[in-house]
């Protein structure tokens, strides 16, 4: 373990049934921020490692995104995806994204492009058919809905379960990905915060965000946003910052957890749930990871 200039968080999703053996997620999590940190080390932009640390954890099944979507009340499978470059504050999103295996690179290939920063419905649909990305032949063999009758909510709440990452690259540049097949059970065309800019994702020059929990709440709140805006402005820590922003959503009586990491290159990793499935990789080398 030696010092790096470059760090990252991940997560599996807010939260976790106590008892329930997590072992297989920080196994999976421990390995993508180790190949994560290998990239960085080997000069890779942030905006990169994000996404390919997303379409990891979007393939694996273990968690409610990509292969691991959950259905919403009528049995389609609607994903949701943002991402943000903080060097250059270009942002693509895409919204109940049907019939694709990863919703990262489509929201990717809508910064990269098109003129837009979000893609919803067919419109999203009939994009990523034009790239050309990898199709979901059957829906109902494909999807595993990962957790997704897991009892991780508070009563009268659905059960939730995002993926994402945010890194500081070598360069000291921020970007932050977001990906998640939304609230199990939603209706459907509901759109949580995951591909909202500014509440289930946000990166600039002072801190980049990946959000995750009751997505209403971190809409009303603009969490991701709030937390740079609090470090950059404000002149906050990451840590209050971020701890002020998951208190906000606490105080309306949301729940949920984020990942963060400011221009320094430090970690913070609230949560106001049953629990955060987390990795990160700190500025000391060292390699942090948790379900609770
Ligand atoms: N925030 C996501 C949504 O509301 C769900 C989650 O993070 O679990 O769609």
């Amino acid at each position: 373990m030696s010092n790096t200039c470059f760090s990252l968080a991940l997560h599996g999703g807010a939260g976790a049934k106590r008892g329930h053996d997590y072992t297989a997620e920080i196994a999976h999590m421990r390995g993508l921020v180790e190949a994560a940190r290998d990239r960085l080390a080997a000069g890779a932009s942030a905006l990169d490692v994000a996404v390919e640390t997303v379409v990891g954890l979007e393939a694996s099944g273990l968690y409610i995104a990509g292969k691991g979507a959950s259905p919403n009340a009528e049995g389609q499978y609607e994903l949701d995806a943002s991402l943000m470059d903080g060097a250059t504050l270009r942002a693509g999103s895409v919204a109940a994204l049907q019939g694709f295996k990863s919703p990262i690179l489509a929201a990717r290939a809508v910064m990269e492009q098109t003129p837009h920063v979000m893609l919803a419905g067919q419109g999203a649909i009939d994009f990523a058919r034009e790239l050309g990305l990898e199709a979901v032949e059957d829906p109902a063999t494909w999807f595993t809905h990962a957790g997704a009758f897991e009892d991780n909510h508070p009563p009268d709440t659905l059960p939730t379960g995002t993926v994402g990452c945010v890194v500081r690259d070598a360069e000291g540049r921020l970007a932050a990905a977001t990906s998640t097949a939304g609230v199990f059970g939603k209706r459907p065309g509901r759109v949580g915060d995951s591909p909202i800019i500014g509440a289930g994702a946000w990166a600039d020059g002072h801190a980049a965000v990946s959000c995750t929990g009751q997505g209403e709440y971190f809409i009303r709140t603009a969490v991701a946003a709030q937390i740079a805006h609090r470090v950059g402005f404000g002149g906050q820590t990451l840590e209050d910052a971020a701890g002020a922003a998951i208190q906000g959503v606490a105080d309306l009586g949301g729940h949920g957890g984020l990942v963060s990491v400011d221009r320094d290159g430090r970690v913070a990793m609230p949560f106001a749930s049953s629990g955060l499935k987390r990795a990160a990789l700190l500025l000391d080398g060292s390699i942090v990871s948790a379900a609770f």
